[in-house]
């Protein structure tokens, strides 16, 4: 039961082959066996779980079609869940229970979707291998010696592990592309608007997006309808309608313009990644698609205009951590500035400080024109050389990361080294586009993504296109073998 798809497990359920309560119970055993050697979760809610289920089974009983109604899944820790801790990783905020429902967890709640537990994630999604996690280090599937990518890395591991059926991620950097890269498995950023930010605790506010990690194109698409759309609680989601993402699946990619992008075939890059990636290209151009190369000529500015706008972001929105309001506050300060001081000294860790320091640096009076308007000026340009290939081009394809997953600790002592691993994800977030990334072949028995790159608000053409390159090749159906 725990090998279904999203799509397979809502036909079953639908005709009554199984009910919630069973799936549910298969997903939690599951749990007890294979969980403790990848280590997704942060909180598992068996109880929730059982409940949703026993109510998901009467709603299915009486021929509700809701479309996640009775699906096991798991949420990534910096989306507020009401009554159930949200730790976003950090100390700081352990012990923290919200009040209230993100939007994307209400919206999953009332299709009478099944929680089965909140994810583990680098500290407030910083990071791309779960390691700036301050409670543990998640498991990659494939290897357990090597990260699952991150920052969404519980939830990438989770669904390649089948210890969820789908998972909700974030994406600010390439949080849910490159998690989804290394775990083999499907990940989509919606584009900036398209899914409401409300109760999704703040890293980078004007970048933060909710995606979605599934096991093949068809689940995306059920997930990504489920929680998008407008919602007057998060002022920068747009009103637009939201497309039934299914019913372009299956159309034909016969004369659709691919633009790949010189950029980012970068020096350094594994061979066998550019090697599958271009495999992947001849394949797309099989189906009937035009190739095209292009120039996306800001791109080498796009990583250090996002170290400065994300930490920028970050630095103010992580203000409010002072030991007053949330989580973790330090019992015994000498005052009330000695308090806040140790909270955020004992309650944060050091990539976190590493991004306060380096944004409140490029905020402060006599740098700001230097770094952080000069680095707006460059999100600008990098934003034109996507309008400019979008005139060409319908969709853009490249790989998703430059290599497969990493060492569990290849990494940790080299900033800029993790920084790098996110290049060909965060120009996206700096313009604002929607993107993916599908698995498209191994190297060394890891897997390899392929990115899709798409316009705002047409998420419909980077599925449909992964649909038919997915369709037409097998690499969605492997799946890493792991024994209890
Ligand atoms: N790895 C990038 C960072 O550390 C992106 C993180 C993300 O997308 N949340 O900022």
């Amino acid at each position: 039961m725990t090998d279904l798809t999203l799509h397979q497990a809502q036909d079953a359920l639908r005709q009554r082959k199984v009910s919630s309560v069973e799936l549910t119970e298969a997903f939690l055993q599951r749990l007890i066996s294979i969980e403790p050697k990848i280590t997704a979760y942060i909180t598992v809610l068996p109880d929730v779980a059982r409940r949703q289920a026993q109510e998901a089974d009467r709603r299915l009983a009486q021929g509700d079609r809701a479309p996640l109604l009775g699906i096991p899944l798991a949420i990534k820790d910096v989306l507020c869940t009401q009554g159930i801790q949200t730790t976003c990783g950090s100390r700081i905020l352990q012990g923290f229970v919200p009040p209230y429902d993100a939007t994307v967890v209400a919206k999953l709640k009332a299709e009478g979707a099944i929680l089965l537990g909140k994810t583990n994630t680098d500290e407030f999604a910083m990071g791309s291998s779960t390691e700036n996690s301050a409670y543990f280090v998640t498991h990659n599937p494939w290897d357990l010696t090597r990260v699952p990518g991150g920052s969404s890395g519980g939830s990438a591991a989770a669904v390649a592990a089948r210890t969820a059926i789908a998972a909700l991620g974030t994406d600010t950097g390439g949080s849910v592309r490159q998690p989804a890269s290394y775990c083999g498995i499907v990940g989509i950023k919606p584009t900036y608007g398209r899914v409401s930010r409300y109760g999704l605790v703040a890293f980078a506010s004007s970048l933060d997006q909710v995606g979605c990690l599934t096991q093949d194109v068809r689940d995306a698409a059920i997930l990504l309808r489920a929680i998008a759309g407008y919602d007057r609680r998060d002022s920068t989601s747009v009103n637009l309608p939201v497309p039934d993402y299914e019913q372009v699946l299956g159309q034909p990619i016969k004369g659709l313009r691919i633009g790949v992008p010189r950029e980012y075939f970068v020096a350094g890059m594994q061979p066998e990644v550019e090697r599958a990636v271009r495999a992947a290209l001849a394949e797309c151009e099989k189906l009937g698609a035009t190739l095209q190369e292009l120039s996306l000529p800001h791109t080498e500015y796009a990583l250090a205009a996002y170290y400065l706008i994300a930490p920028a972001e970050a630095s103010a929105n992580l203000a409010r951590y002072d030991g007053i309001k949330y989580g973790y506050s330090y019992p015994q300060g000498q005052d009330m500035w000695d308090s806040y001081r140790r909270t955020r000294q004992y309650g944060f860790g050091a990539e976190v400080k590493r991004r306060i320091m380096l944004g409140t640096y490029a905020l402060s009076a006599g740098y700001y024109d230097a770094y952080y308007l000069k680095a707006q000026k460059v999100r600008t340009l990098i934003k034109n050389d996507f309008d400019k290939a979008f005139q060409m081009c319908d969709v853009l394809m490249a790989p998703t990361t430059p290599t497969v997953a990493f060492r569990i600790g290849e990494k940790v002592d080299d900033p800029l080294q993790m920084y790098l691993s996110d290049v060909l994800t965060l120009s996206l977030n700096l313009a604002g586009l929607c993107g993916m990334s599908i698995p498209c072949g191994f190297a060394q028995g890891l897997p390899i993504g392929l990115q899709l790159i798409g316009r705002t608000f047409d998420e419909e053409t980077i599925l449909r296109v992964a649909h038919a390159y997915e369709q037409a090749t097998e690499w969605h159906r492997q799946r890493p073998v792991l024994k209890a």
